[in-house]
C-alpha cells in the first residue's frame, strides 16, 4: 500500500513538470485554452504537498518500544528513557 502511494507521488511529480511544461508551451504558442492543464497541475501540486506532510505525520507518530513516548524516527536514542531505538520506517 505504501509503495503504491509512493508511485502515485512520483507520478504526480513527473506529471506536474510535464503538465506545466505543456501549459508554458501553449502560452508561448498563443494558445490560452489551458484550463484543464492548470487544474491538472494544481491537483498534482496538492498530491506533491500531501506527500511530505504524511511523512512528517508518520515520523511524529513513532513511539519508543520501551516507554511508549512519541519520538522522531530519526532519533537514535529515546530522550525519555535513554534506551537505543532502532530506526524503523
Ligand atoms: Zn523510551
Amino acid at each position: 500500500m505504501k509503495k503504491v502511494l509512493c508511485v502515485i507521488w512520483i507520478a504526480a511529480v513527473i506529471l506536474f513538470f510535464i503538465d506545466w511544461g505543456m501549459v508554458g508551451l501553449s502560452l508561448l504558442n498563443g494558445n490560452y485554452e489551458i484550463e484543464i492543464g492548470v487544474y491538472l497541475g494544481l491537483v498534482c501540486m496538492v498530491i506533491i504537498m500531501i506527500g511530505p506532510i504524511c511523512k512528517i505525520c508518520k515520523m511524529l507518530s513513532n513511539k519508543c518500544p520501551y516507554c511508549g513516548k512519541t519520538i522522531l524516527s530519526d532519533w537514535k536514542f529515546c530522550p525519555y528513557c535513554g534506551k537505543e531505538v532502532k530506526v524503523w520506517k
